[in-house]
């Protein structure tokens, strides 16, 4: 690669971020990591009217979590800044105006109520909503249509104006995209855009090109959604700065739902997180819960990011960022939607918990202990009981229902699992178990197995019915590690507590 590898995420902060969002994060970290490139964060706020407050930071928050952080960007600086559009501002409309003055783009001076009127005279049954383009714009008030003088006073007396780029008709616009090969468009369809606000702004279509060239971008990766804009960019890059000079493109293939675009509604309805993180609306104070709260581990969501529009062509699903790094290519991004699969994305976090280590895990799992009313304060215990249950907990959160007895004796226990077949012999099998217990020198879990099937031997009794109530007695309900592996965790006199206190209840 001859240039040097700049890339960028160009968020518009307009709410939370969601999988795609994020995905595209990925993709451009791991290519600017592969090849010893820039990472950068663009904030795309021309749109002032979408403005969301606490949406930059909640992005910045966002990359931080998953590890995903740029060199440059509003937060961290670097040589291109400003790195947030609106205070880019002034740079824009010399772009617009040398647009105009080469011929590619116009003065328009139509107002609200005449672009409806355009809208409502122009609309046929082929085209219900008619767009400003080469078939309207010589019926309407722009510098195309004034004369020379008449252009020139109203720009003097300020009257309110746009720029539109003056796109051709019958053009084909073709470019190479990295993952879908070469696109073509024909321009006939496409409208004439505005480039620059009334308001001064430019829209995003301008802004962005300009940008991407200021900032010396050398590939610009993006979602599908926005392969629609990509002639508009084109062309402005050839009026601009010669298409010589244009990053190379890719457009991320959808990420797609149970019912085709993958939305919040999803979400909502089928109950599986689609923000990274949790996410408030300010406006309506709507809480989205996020990846992060929902219990999965950065490392984990990533992987499944990764893995949602690409593969390195074997069976591997499991990568740490590194390895992402090393076998990330942008020729394997496929370009068909990536159907997101909540169970295979738990199945991730599942794979990841497990290959972590006890200490990567403590603080998560002390800080939701802590959330949900339990103080620990001796940690070498915590360690134990981290390392004895991590292998059944799919989320992080499943940590608390997992653990929580080891920490607190059960305030409930599942008495109906047991009562029915509950008897005479069992009761005192358990007060025969709790002074063997009491009278043991040593407590590790096989010793405590070995004793328990001794006395069931003795007593013609089936280890097997006994284990379900032993259970119950010391966790509360049917689930857990190894029965014995708790007891022993749990100490002798606590253990014995607990049978005692069942064998009250029963
Ligand atoms: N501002 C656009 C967005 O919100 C960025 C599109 C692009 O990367 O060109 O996604």
């Amino acid at each position: 690669m001859s240039k040097r590898v700049r890339v960028r995420f160009a968020p518009s902060p307009t709410g939370g971020l969601h999988l795609g969002g994020v995905r595209t994060v990925l993709y451009n970290y791991l290519f600017a990591k592969k090849y010893g490139g820039d990472f950068l964060v663009r904030i795309e706020d021309t749109d002032q009217n979408r403005y969301v407050p606490g949406a930059e930071e909640y992005i910045f928050d966002t990359l931080k979590w998953c590890g995903l952080e740029p060199s440059e960007s509003v937060q961290h600086g670097g040589a291109y800044g400003p790195y947030r559009q609106s205070e880019r501002k002034e740079s824009y409309r010399q772009y617009a105006e040398q647009l105009v003055k080469d011929g590619h783009a116009y003065y328009a001076f139509d107002t609200l109520e005449e672009l409806e009127k355009m809208r409502q005279d122009f609309k046929t049954e082929q085209n219900p909503s008619p767009q400003y383009d080469h078939s309207i714009r010589m019926k309407m008030r722009n510098s195309l249509t004034l004369s020379a003088d008449d252009t020139k006073r109203l720009l003097d007396e300020g009257v309110k104006h746009v720029i539109r780029i003056k796109i051709s008709e019958n053009e084909t616009v073709s470019f190479t995209d990295m993952i879908r090969g070469e696109v073509s468009f024909d321009t006939s369809t496409v409208d004439d855009k505005v480039l620059l606000k009334a308001d001064g702004m430019p829209t995003y279509h301008l802004a962005v090109v300009v940008d991407d060239y200021l900032m010396k971008i050398s590939h610009a990766f993006r979602g599908e959604e926005w392969l629609p804009s990509a002639p508009v960019h084109i062309l402005l890059w050839k009026y601009l700065f010669g298409l010589e000079n244009m990053p190379h493109w890719a457009h991320f293939p959808l990420i797609l739902g149970p019912n085709g675009k993958l939305s919040k509604r999803d979400g909502a309805k089928y109950g599986f997180p689609v923000f990274a993180m949790n996410w408030t609306d300010p406006k309506t104070g709507e809480l989205t819960e996020g990846f992060k709260e929902k219990g999965f581990l950065p490392e984990a969501f990533i992987n499944l990011l990764a893995l949602l529009g690409w593969n390195d062509g074997t069976e591997q699903e499991i990568f740490t960022k590194e390895q992402l790094v090393e076998k990330f290519s942008m020729e394997r991004v496929h370009s068909a939607g990536a159907k997101f699969d909540y169970e295979k994305a738990k199945w991730f976090n599942h794979e990841w918990i497990k290959r972590f280590e006890v200490s990567g895990l403590r603080l998560e799992v002390d800080e939701l202990l802590e959330k949900n009313g339990l103080t620990i304060s001796n940690k070498d215990y915590l360690d134990k009981v981290i390392w004895l249950v991590k292998d059944r907990c799919i989320l992080l959160t499943d940590f608390v229902q997992q653990s929580s007895f080891f920490f607190k004796a059960p305030e409930a226990l599942d008495i109906d699992a047991v009562k029915p077949k509950w008897n005479e012999t069992k009761q005192l099998f358990f007060a025969e178990l709790i002074r063997n217990y009491e009278l043991s020198a040593s407590w590790d879990a096989h010793t405590l197995e070995n004793n328990f099937k001794e006395i069931a031997a003795v007593n013609d009794l089936k280890p097997g019915e006994l284990m379900l109530p032993f259970r119950i007695m010391l966790v509360g309900g049917k689930f857990g590690p190894g029965v014995f592996d708790i007891a022993e965790l749990l100490g002798k006199d606590e253990t014995i507590r607990r049978i005692q206190k069942a064998l009250t209840i029963l």
